[in-house]
């Protein structure tokens, strides 16, 4: 098992939804918390607030990470403010959902950039503070939806789709290296991205679900957690955390 205690995280979009619960629950395993956020800063400071309450360190920083520049001066900052980079949590993402004849290019870019190519912004400038942890962890925030497909969203299908190609190359990569690189697969779970989709859409997706109900974002936040401290023998997986819906 990975001793956490006193390693340094950044999570990307980690204010809000699922990246604050994996903020939380890392904080409450000794890891110290680089929250990123794109636009709300008083939701951030209030999620370094909370972590601070349970005794845990925690430091918001500002970054759109589809620009290189701010995905560089992300890293720079948390090295500055903690010294270090052991997991790179890379789990913002946003939606455009429409079907393919209605979906502009505008829409496909946007989410290609902060879905998909924010990783290389992040990956490239974190690698090599990665490589000088003793315990360098990688997690992808990808989909079911990269996985099965979604009605109404090939841009963030494609984007999630190429997360998981990107997971598996980099993990051979850097397999020697003892930087584990994986990917996590959420299903539907109970964030605002999900809220705002259609109530009868939602109802239709959950009598689906086997197990009949959404997930919770700290259900996903405990496979951050178990591939941080339990995962040194695995690297280049999909974690799929989805009631069943995709096996
Ligand atoms: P959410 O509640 O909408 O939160 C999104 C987070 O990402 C916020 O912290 C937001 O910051 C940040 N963000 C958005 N654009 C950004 C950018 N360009 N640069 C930096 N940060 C940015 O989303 P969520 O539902 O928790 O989803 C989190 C991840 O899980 C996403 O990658 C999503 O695709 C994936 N996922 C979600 C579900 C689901 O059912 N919810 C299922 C499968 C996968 P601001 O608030 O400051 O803008």
């Amino acid at each position: 098992m990975t001793e956490l205690n006193n390693k340094v995280a950044i999570v990307t979009g980690g204010s809000r939804g699922i990246g604050a619960a994996i903020s939380m629950e890392l904080a409450k395993n000794g890891v110290k918390i680089v929250i990123n956020y794109n636009s709300k800063k008083e939701v951030a400071d209030k999620m370094v607030a909370d972590i601070k309450e349970i005794g845990g360190e925690a430091y918001a920083v500002q970054a759109d990470v589809s620009n290189s520049k701010d995905a560089e001066n992300l890293v720079k900052e948390a090295v500055n403010q903690f010294g270090r980079v052991d997991i790179l949590v890379n789990n913002a993402g946003i939606t455009r959902d429409r079907t393919f004849k209605k979906l502009s290019e505008e829409d496909w870019r946007k989410v290609i950039d902060v879905n998909l190519n924010s990783v290389y912004n992040t990956t490239s400038v974190a690698l090599p503070h990665l490589l000088e942890s003793d315990a360098g962890r990688i997690i992808n925030i990808s989909s079911i939806i990269g996985q099965a497909g979604g009605f109404g969203q090939t841009n963030y299908a494609a984007a999630k789709a190429g997360l998981i190609g990107y997971t598996k190359s980099l993990a051979l990569e850097l397999a020697k290296s003892g930087v584990t690189v994986n990917a996590i697969c959420p299903g539907f779970i109970g964030t605002e991205m999900v809220a705002a989709m259609p109530e009868n859409v939602l109802e239709g997706i959950v009598s689906k679900v086997p197990q009949r109900r959404l997930g919770t974002p700290e259900e996903v936040a405990s496979g951050v957690v178990f591939l941080c401290k339990d995962g040194a023998y695995i690297t280049g997986q999909q974690l799929n955390i989805n009631g069943g819906l995709y096996m």
